[in-house]
């Protein structure tokens, strides 16, 4: 919760079935918390919003050692059209790449980098091979800074389906 934030991409991470397992939140995803102690060593502003409320997340994240990454913690509310809508303030000039497990609920002016649902599997590996470059924060920001918002590396409307989320 120290993280100033920087003028480049804001990273927002689900935490249920994305840096968590989805069951019982007990226990870090594989590569966790190296991914988010990588970004924020590269001056990204990091966030975590869950469904189950700020203040759930928050107290996951605190029991397993992480909330010192994140600038902010939030809770995923539906808008009308049931895509989550982003707190106020989080949507940033370097826009935001937001990691979840359900990527066709995301708003659609985020970049998003889709995960397979993670439910406690030891051997998963998904957030250790993460190409945290694919979108590139700074392309992102060009691109959200034209006219291309919508198209390129943003998410599609209607969405993957999470089983056709990268391996
Ligand atoms: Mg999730």
């Amino acid at each position: 919760m120290m993280n100033e934030p920087t003028a480049e991409a804001h990273w927002v991470f689900d935490l249920d079935g994305t840096l968590v397992d989805g069951l019982a939140a007990s226990r870090l995803r594989p590569g966790a918390a190296e991914l988010l102690r990588r970004l924020a060593a590269d001056g990204m502003r990091l966030s975590l919003w869950s469904a189950g409320g700020a203040a759930y997340a928050l107290r996951v994240a605190t029991r397993l050692g992480v909330d010192a990454l994140f600038s902010a913690v939030g809770e995923k509310v539906a808008g009308d059209d049931g895509r989550w809508v982003l707190p106020v303030g989080w949507q940033v000039a370097g826009g935001v790449v937001c990691v979840d497990d359900e990527p066709g609920r995301l708003p659609l002016d985020v970049a998003a980098l889709p995960v397979r649902p993670w439910l406690g599997g030891a051997h998963d590996n998904v957030l250790v091979h993460l190409d945290v470059s694919r979108p590139a924060p700074r392309r992102l920001g060009m691109q959200l800074a034209s006219s291309e918002l919508g198209h390129g590396v943003s998410h599609p409307p209607g969405g993957a389906p999470e089983t056709d989320a990268q391996p």
